[in-house]
């Protein structure tokens, strides 16, 4: 099959356009809507970070369209998964040549991921990694480009996980969460470039412009909740291309009825910007280090 644009062999075909498309002309159409999502940004950006396809060719896209562009990631302590999309992370900033600051969870609350895990197995509770994760990234990474003068966050979600995230807040009627990179409730600008780019042309992407990633799959990701809404989205996709653009459209349409920006207060613990008393993090901390010392837990560690 040769690309609609030119005589040079098609690589992937868009079957919610229906384009046959070479590499270069893939190559462009993907920039294309990447760009329009940060037209008329001026300043430092700040792209999130974690060494996967996603984020790896969000650094690359920026630091070839953005000037000042820096890098930050979280290291959750996740042995075996982290430890070695930080390498390859690392390993990008120093070939494009841009400063990277890496935030260790344990270092900041006591707990890595895999501590979280192990006392939450010991106790009993359902699991919560992902959105410890989620929690911790969004205020440390936030924390960091406040610290750094950053103007910009680039955030990696792509249509699919944009898609998926929708159904979730609808599923759990709670519309005024709003989709990554939730807007609103933070200080750093957030920006998702990759927003309307579906998961599998953003690892097309990855392979065209041979960028060095992290393939693998988070140990904890079987426990999460995300799996179902994933195996939704592609159910609905498959049966109605264009199903993922719709869903986001609608959600963005909906949410913006709906979406307060609420008042924004101090947290009493740390004093970053939440809208409750004491922000999610801090909460989240409390909780772990009041599990922890809880006389009945070093009983459960023996067993
Ligand atoms: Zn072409
Ligand atoms: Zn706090």
């Amino acid at each position: 099959m040769k690309c609609d644009k030119c005589n040079n062999k098609a690589i992937e075909h868009i079957r919610y356009s229906g384009a046959h498309l070479c590499a270069e002309h893939f190559t462009e159409f993907l920039e294309e809507r990447a760009k329009k999502e940060i037209r008329g940004i001026k300043g430092r950006a700040a792209v999130a970070l974690s060494g996967g396809k996603d984020s790896t060719a969000l650094l690359h896209f920026a630091c070839d369209k953005i000037e000042e562009v820096i890098a930050i990631t979280l290291n959750e302590g996740i042995k075996g998964y982290r430890d070695e999309s930080i390498k390859i992370a690392a390993d990008n900033c120093r070939a494009l040549g841009i400063e990277h600051v890496i935030v260790d969870l344990k270092k900041e609350i006591g707990f890595s991921i895999d501590d979280i895990f192990s006392l939450y197995e010991k106790r009993g509770i359902k699991h919560a990694e992902c959105s410890f994760c989620g929690v911790m990234r969004r205020y440390y990474i936030n924390k960091v480009a406040k610290g750094m003068d950053v103007d910009y966050l680039l955030f990696a979600h792509n249509l699919d996980d944009m898609a998926q995230t929708a159904l979730m807040n609808i599923t759990h009627n709670d519309l005024a969460r709003g989709l990554p990179p939730y807007s609103g409730r933070v200080f750093v600008k957030r920006i998702a470039p990759f927003k309307w780019i579906p998961e599998r042309e953003v690892a097309i992407y990855c392979f065209v412009k041979g960028i060095n990633c992290h393939i693998a799959e988070c140990p904890y990701a079987r426990v999460a909740e995300r799996n179902r809404y994933r195996s939704a989205v592609n159910i609905l996709e498959k049966g109605t291309p264009g199903a993922r653009h719709g869903i986001v459209k609608s959600y963005d349409r909906i949410s913006k009825l709906f979406c307060r920006e609420g008042e924004i207060k101090r947290c009493r613990e740390c004093g970053e910007p939440t809208s409750r008393e004491i922000c999610k993090r801090c909460e989240m901390a409390n909780t772990l280090h009041d599990l922890k010392n809880s006389p009945d837990f070093s009983f459960s560690e023996e067993v």
